[in-house]
């Protein structure tokens, strides 16, 4: 069969190396010869903030961060990096963190240079999301993708077992969304498998040992190529279906991917071989589903979606919302009645079924 496809690859400089988080932002600082920098991140993330930028000069600290950028929020820091003449915006902490410099970003057009410290993977994705009246929009512009992202898994390290584990599986379901996504291709779906490996090999460490090093580094470099697969293959099934779950029902973000993936996974793997063999390769087990399995038996991975917050009477008008969303590219179609059994058995926690 002849190969053909269109791959746009993100235009990013990564400095990946442990220990050094504090020199490469003093590097990228007089890179950009920023002379008022905003640094934005959240009070849980102070510590780890403070730590990055003893080396810079520092405008204003902005940690007035909440969960899927309320627009009130994103409004405050807009305003403190126009009052502050900022030049440059560096966040420090998760998605959400990240979220709002990209939120500032989108409207001011100043550059970011992002820490990320969970395995969420928004630095390495041109998608922005803001909230407003309970309702997330999502939209993507080349403006939000960071022009550096500095990695250092010294600053992951205080980031508690439940949520490495629930954070690291929300970048193993890019990966895996990455392989069916609409605009998939051989350059993401390699991306995608390099990092299912890493992030297979990273978590278990991390669960077994929370400051083993070497574990940390694997699941950021996982989460890295998560994201870029994520970014260039675009949403998934997977990825429709925690979107809604997340802005309808303000379930939280990772403990929702971590939990619906393996439904997606066991839905769509009978109709999608290709794919079906590059996971179970990359997990090094006969199948897919089982090669997931057993990365969250051993994770004691988040379980069911009724322990974060949905309700069974929500069921039938999730499916409503999801249906029209699932994408054309979805290997298997998808009917109301399966959306309706993948959310039932995903709310109880039931073993996947093929
Ligand atoms: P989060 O940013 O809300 O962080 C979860 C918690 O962990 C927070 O309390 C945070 O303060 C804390 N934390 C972060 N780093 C820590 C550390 N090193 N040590 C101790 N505590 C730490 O959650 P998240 O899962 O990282 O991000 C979720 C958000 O990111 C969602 O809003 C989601 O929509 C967004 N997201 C966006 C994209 C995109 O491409 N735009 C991709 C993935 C996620």
């Amino acid at each position: 069969m002849s190969v053909h496809f269109e791959h746009v690859t993100l235009g990013q400089r990564v400095l990946f190396g442990s220990g050094r988080a504090a020199d490469n932002l003093a590097a990228e600082v007089a890179r950009h010869a920023a002379r008022r920098v905003m640094v934005i991140a959240s009070r849980s993330e102070s510590a780890v903030a403070e730590q990055v930028t003893q080396r810079i000069d520092v405008t204003v600290f902005h940690d007035d961060v909440a969960p899927h950028v309320p627009i009130a929020n994103a409004e405050a820091a807009r305003a403190v990096a126009t009052d502050n003449a900022i030049d440059l915006l560096v966040c420090i902490g998760g998605g959400s963190t990240t979220g709002l410099a990209k939120a500032v970003a989108l409207t001011t057009g100043l550059p970011i240079v992002a820490v990320p410290t969970t395995y969420a993977g928004s630095e390495a994705t041109n998608v922005w999301g803001l909230t407003e009246a309970a309702r997330k929009t999502t939209g993507v512009d080349d403006k939000v993708l960071p022009g550096t992202v500095i990695y250092d898994a010294h600053l992951t390290l205080s980031l508690p077992v439940e949520l490495s584990v629930a954070s690291g599986l929300n970048g193993m379901a890019h990966c895996i969304d990455s392989m069916w996504a609409p605009r998939t291709d051989p350059i993401n779906r390699a991306l995608a498998a390099e990092g299912i490996r890493a992030l297979a090999t990273g978590l278990p460490a991390i669960k077994d040992d929370p400051r083993d090093l070497a574990g940390r580094e694997q699941a950021l470099y996982g989460a890295y190529l998560s994201a870029v697969a994520f970014a260039s293959a675009g949403s998934g099934l997977h990825h429709k279906i925690c979107h809604v779950l997340g802005g309808a029902y303000d379930l939280p973000h990772a403990h929702t991917h971590a939990t619906v993936l393996p439904y997606v996974l066991a839905f769509n793997a009978p109709a999608a071989p290709e794919a079906e063999h590059r996971i179970a390769a990359a997990f090094g087990t006969g199948t897919a589903v089982e090669g997931l399995g057993a990365l969250r038996a051993s994770l004691d991975a988040p379980r069911a979606l009724k322990d974060y917050g949905l309700d069974e009477t929500q069921i039938p008008e999730a499916v409503e919302l999801i249906l029209p969303v699932v994408p054309d590219s979805n290997p298997r179609p998808v009917t109301a009645t399966d959306l309706d059994a993948l959310l039932r058995a995903a709310h109880a926690g039931d073993t996947p079924s093929l």
